[in-house]
């Protein structure tokens, strides 16, 4: 198993004057990385998630992510970025797929077709890296995670920034950053399977 974690640490002991587009799920996820991720590079916060079955639910992690990021006293630039509302696009990758177990493999094609499109953001946007909150989650596998976004790396040409956010106590942050700040913490991933 390798250790992720420590790969970031080593990647962002060279950082210098770098800019980020992270890949964001739903605002508790992304406070602790931000928080963290902020003190090395400007970030460009891409809400892509076409996973999210229901439209209200949609909209409120997306404006909790956008009230996070208004209010947090970072000390580099962080910058909102609208990804599109694409659910049809999730269930034409999750077509077959309905009845995997959540951590299986609908989940891994679900984890790589939000970092594609987060590595697309990233080109267009000139960042040096790309990167994702989700190897924040305890039920997500870091592992699985950041091999796609290597895989991701060779094709388009993005450098893939690993991580394994819920190390050095990330995930016990991100609970402390939702209750500080309010913010609506959802019980379930996102598609009408995890419900
Ligand atoms: S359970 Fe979560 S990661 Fe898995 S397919 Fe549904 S939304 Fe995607």
């Amino acid at each position: 198993m390798i250790n992720y974690q420590r790969e970031l640490d080593g990647i962002l002991e060279t950082i210098n004057d770098s800019k980020l587009l992270l890949h964001a799920c739903c605002a508790p996820c992304s406070s602790y990385c931000l928080e963290y991720l902020s003190g090395y590079f400007d970030i460009y916060v891409y809400f892509y998630n076409p996973n999210i079955t229901e439209r209200n639910e949609y909209n409120v992690r997306k404006e909790e992510l956008i009230r996070f990021i208004n209010n947090y006293p970072f000390n580099k630039k962080v910058y909102y970025i609208d990804g599109e509302y694409e659910p049809d696009k999730f269930f034409s990758m999750a077509k077959g797929l309905e009845t995997c177990k959540e951590g299986g493999e609908r989940c891994h094609k679900c984890y790589e077709l939000r970092m594609r499109s987060a590595a697309q953001k990233a080109l267009e946007l000139n960042c040096d890296y790309f990167c994702t909150t989700l190897t924040i989650s305890p039920l997500k596998n870091s592992q699985v995670i950041n091999q796609i976004g290597f895989n991701i790396e060779k094709e388009y040409g993005v450098r893939w920034l690993p991580s394994d956010f819920k190390k050095k106590n990330g995930f016990k942050r991100s609970i402390e950053l939702s209750s500080e700040y309010g913010l609506y913490r959802q019980n379930y991933c996102g598609c009408v399977y995890s419900k």
